[in-house]
């Protein structure tokens, strides 16, 4: 007979947090299930091939510096392609490229912005970079929390306007920066330290070399949970699945319906973005760019220049991203490509939408202020919640919250042997 101890952890959602739950409890010896809804690991990061492009469900990029990175995942597995350092802003109509984010402290006073603000825009600019830059992170992390728009009040309005919310709409997913200060300091740090980067076979390599840890039959796929319950969880089929403890490792929203006592769920940012393929153009710029000048588009990106792999008959790959009000995107697809066609200086020809990839619940908000670190652990003991809306909405903060949460497991597990009391 099956002793409570025989039985697995069962983590609910193969995403990124799940993922590296699993993993960092697999790692300490202690059995684990991953229960699945969906035909592939990966969750919010999942690629799919259309037509021989690589399509990821929704721009996004990996960070080299994130520092929840440099353990537990083998970078050169994924076989990165990285884009360069820097961006492409679009204001009163002509294109300014700010290539050199600040390396060093040193640099601060360095060729930031080049011409899209002023001199003394640019001094501003580079001393609100440098305070996110040279300070330590508990530094940044104690800051008073408020709005990053607050935050900037300071700052000239071309900075704000021009340069800072261009960037942070794409990064926040919502255009007002209402997003915690503290989050887009921290963010700040990473892009200056680190490049924005795309495995060479998608995104979705990601979560699969965090599952490829995972000993065979250990994820179900394709397995959705109902309820979580004294003891395991129930299936949607109504299966029950016992188990030695449970990580509610789903989306936000899911989870707080899992878990009503977590209370209201976060609200959702969202993000569609367009897919097109074109003939290449001489001069492609590899920068990502972004628009002041209002067009809609919140960032477009010739995938292709950096990743070549992204598209296999030799067209370019450009994704451009808008974000949504009132629940639909601010541009349909037409637009979306008149506006980004511009923003390339791409000649005219034909350019083909390979794809479109609505994601509604892309992030949960981090409106300020924003405890960076919430609560693993519901209610009674044996059961905890894991996922990007327990930390931070990244890549960063999922994986961080998995393995925060592996550590609280595997402490009331080693430390107790009776049941789940829920
Ligand atoms: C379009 C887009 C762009 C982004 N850009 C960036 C970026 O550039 N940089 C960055 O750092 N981050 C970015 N992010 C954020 C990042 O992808 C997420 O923060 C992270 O992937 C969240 O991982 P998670 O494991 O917390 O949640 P999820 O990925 O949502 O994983 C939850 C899993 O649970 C499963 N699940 C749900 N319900 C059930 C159920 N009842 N039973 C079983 N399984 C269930 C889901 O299918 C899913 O696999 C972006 C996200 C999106 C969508």
């Amino acid at each position: 007979m099956l002793t409570t101890t025989d039985l697995p952890v069962v983590v609910v959602g193969a995403g990124l947090a799940g993922l590296a739950c699993a993993a960092r409890l697999q790692a300490q010896r202690i059995p684990v299930v991953v229960l699945e809804a969906a035909d592939a690991v990966g969750g919010r990061i999942r690629t799919d091939v259309v037509d021989g492009f690589t399509i990821d469900r929704g721009f996004q990029v990996l960070n080299t510096a994130y520092p929840a990175l440099r353990t537990g995942v083998d970078l050169e597995r994924l076989d990165l392609r990285r884009l360069p350092r820097g961006v492409r802003i679009r204001r009163q109509g002509e294109l300014h490229d700010v290539r050199h984010p600040l390396a060093s402290p040193g640099a601060v006073f360095g060729d930031i912005a080049t011409s899209v603000v002023g001199l003394r825009s640019k001094v501003a600019l580079a001393r609100y970079v440098a305070s996110c830059v040279v300070a330590r992170p508990p530094t940044v992390k104690g800051r008073t929390d408020i709005e990053a728009r607050l935050a900037w009040a300071q700052l000239p309005d071309d900075v704000v306007a021009d340069v800072l919310t261009s960037f942070f709409a794409g990064v926040v997913l919502e255009p007002e920066i209402t997003t915690s200060r503290v989050f887009t300091d921290l963010m700040m740090r990473m892009f200056v330290h680190g490049s924005s980067a795309v495995p060479s076979a998608g995104m979705q390599a990601l979560p699969e070399e965090i599952a490829r840890q995972l000993p065979a039959g250990a994820i179900r796929l394709g397995t959705p949970v109902a309820r979580v319950v004294e003891g395991g969880v129930v299936l949607t089929d109504g299966t029950v699945v016992e188990a030695r403890g449970v990580v509610v490792a789903a989306d936000p929203w899911t989870a707080h319906e899992l878990l009503p006592e977590l209370g209201a769920p976060p609200e959702a940012r969202a993000v569609t973005t367009y897919y097109f393929a074109a003939a290449p153009w001489a001069d492609v710029d590899p920068l990502l760019t972004l628009d002041a000048d209002g067009s809609g588009v919140v960032n477009s990106v010739v995938l292709t220049a950096s990743a070549p792999e992204y598209a296999t008959d030799g067209r370019a790959l450009i994704a451009t991203s808008v974000l949504h009000v009132g629940g639909r995107p601010v541009l349909e697809a037409a637009a979306a490509q008149a506006a980004a066609r511009e923003l390339h200086e791409a000649p005219n020809g034909d350019w083909e939408l390979v794809a479109t990839r609505d994601v509604p619940h892309a992030l949960p908000a981090m409106t300020a202020p924003h405890p960076l670190r919430k609560p693993v652990e519901v209610i009674a003991d044996r059961l905890w919640v894991a996922g990007d809306h327990r930390d931070t909405s990244s890549i960063q903060g999922a994986l961080v919250s998995g393995r925060r949460t592996a550590t609280h497991v595997a402490t009331a597990l080693g430390s107790t042997t009776s049941g789940r009391t829920r």
